[in-house]
């Protein structure tokens, strides 16, 4: 069985190719049991139209995804959404997140303040600091982000590493830190392929963060984070070795907020 992918854009939001269809087709063709939509939630500290949904688009999006339900019946497509930790912003995120039935939601840190990490644009920003207070000032977001309750899923866990800064001391303290605030808050993580597809060409999360991550407790679910048709179940293979490489013998999906185990 090829593992489900709770981790598919769309082209709501602004930087992702092709139609809703191709991609419920993709995840078909491979034998999938079951997909998810997980696009942008609306930003709430900035408006940028090339990075999330707008904010009146997000009926839109979940209409769609019901009319691609209905229409492939047998094949369960969630609604899920992936939705920013910004912390100044957690009312209006709980409000739109509230505001429909999401299967499940990620928590994604993309920005430390104003900085977006991820942005090739800002890149610069990485050169002007020092990385191993970049890694702890991001790790220190994802337990905050944990611990607000709003999130199922926290996905791309170390998007950190996205350009291939290291950190050049010892992070096993802080990412037992990040372990211990995701088990207590009942969060789990995503193993993402995105990353083999990024300058750094590693799965989100490494090896020694998902080890940490296995020795919490804290259960796992597969993403590809795919912003193309092509890109839905993109190496799964690796991660289903990497999940095992860690010692997971089970993993998530979603249904409604509710964990659905599945064997590995
Ligand atoms: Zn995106
Ligand atoms: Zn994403």
């Amino acid at each position: 069985m090829f593992l489900p992918d709770l981790h598919i854009h769309t082209p709501f939001c602004g930087h992702a190719g092709g139609e809703m269809e191709d991609y419920v087709a993709a995840a078909r063709r491979l034998g999938m049991p079951e997909m998810g939509f997980a696009d942008h939630l609306p930003l709430f500290h900035i408006t940028d139209p090339s990075l999330t949904m707008r904010r009146e688009d997000l009926p839109a999006y979940v209409e769609k995804v019901r009319q691609l339900q209905a229409a492939n019946p047998g094949f369960p497509i969630r609604l899920g959404i992936e939705a920013d930790f910004i912390a100044p912003h957690l009312d209006d995120v709980a409000k739109a997140l509230a505001s429909h039935p999401f299967d499940y939601v990620y928590g994604s840190v993309h920005f430390i303040g104003d900085w977006g990490i991820d942005q090739s644009r800002f890149k610069y920003e990485f050169e002007r600091r020092d990385i191993n207070e970049v890694y702890e000032l991001y790790f220190q977001h994802v337990a905050a982000a944990a611990r607000t309750g709003l999130f199922d899923i926290m996905t791309h866990l170390d998007v950190v590493k996205k350009y291939g800064h290291c950190p050049t001391k010892d992070m096993s303290d802080v990412y037992n830190g990040v372990g211990e605030a995701l088990a207590k808050s009942n969060v789990a993580i995503e193993l993402n392929s995105s990353g083999l597809r990024k300058p750094v060409h590693e799965i989100y999360p490494g090896l020694e963060l998902l080890k940490i991550m296995r020795a919490h407790g804290v259960p796992i679910a597969f993403g590809s984070d795919a912003h193309k048709p092509a890109q839905v179940g993109q190496d799964f293979n690796l991660l289903l070795k990497h999940a095992r490489a860690a010692g997971y013998t089970d993993y998530l999906t979603f249904a409604g907020r509710e964990r659905v185990p599945w064997q590995l």
